[in-house]
């Protein structure tokens, strides 16, 4: 399949998606996944602007403003992605990437640009990241004393107490 560039189809600021983080959220559209029961079907179509085009100057809109950028999606275009992720970074944002895949080793070359990362398809009798039943991980990436990349499963964060 061909590799689109990334679109987007807006913005938002939230505090849900990344614990304990202020999010600058994009909506990446053009999503492969096609999970059935999504919950976001807006997103599978390919539309809206560039965002490689328009992100840097909405990054310094925000900057001092909220603490993480978070790509909904946008792994359909790793090579872009990880320039996107270099460039929050180079603007000493942290950054998280929810994802649809199962996959989590397409990742394994986004990690030193990763702070959070969500995987996971969505399975409607399973739930979201909210329900204890969920397949969906959302991990905090660490780095150990190796220097070694760690998962840090912090899932638990968003079930209700
Ligand atoms: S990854 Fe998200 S947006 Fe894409 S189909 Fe699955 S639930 Fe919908």
């Amino acid at each position: 399949m061909e590799t689109l560039p990334l679109k987007y189809t807006g913005y938002a600021v939230t505090f849900q998606e990344v614990p304990n983080e202020t999010s600058l959220i994009f909506n990446i559209s053009g999503c492969p996944y096609k999970c059935r029961g999504c919950h976001s079907q807006y997103l599978w179509e390919y539309t809206g602007e560039y965002i490689s085009e328009e992100i840097e100057q909405i990054l310094m809109q925000y900057k001092g403003l909220v603490t993480c950028v978070c790509f909904m999606g946008g792994d359909q275009n790793l090579a872009e992605l990880k320039l996107l992720l270099i460039k929050c970074k180079s603007l000493g944002f942290k950054t998280c990437v929810y994802s649809g895949s199962n996959d989590i080793s397409i990742f394994d070359d986004l990690l030193s640009l990763l702070d959070y990362l969500k995987v996971g398809e969505y399975v409607s009798e399973l739930g979201g990241l909210n329900s204890k039943d969920t397949n969906q991980r959302f991990y905090q990436i660490k780095t150990n004393k190796e220097r070694q990349f760690a998962f840090d499963d912090k899932t638990y964060l968003f079930w209700n107490k």
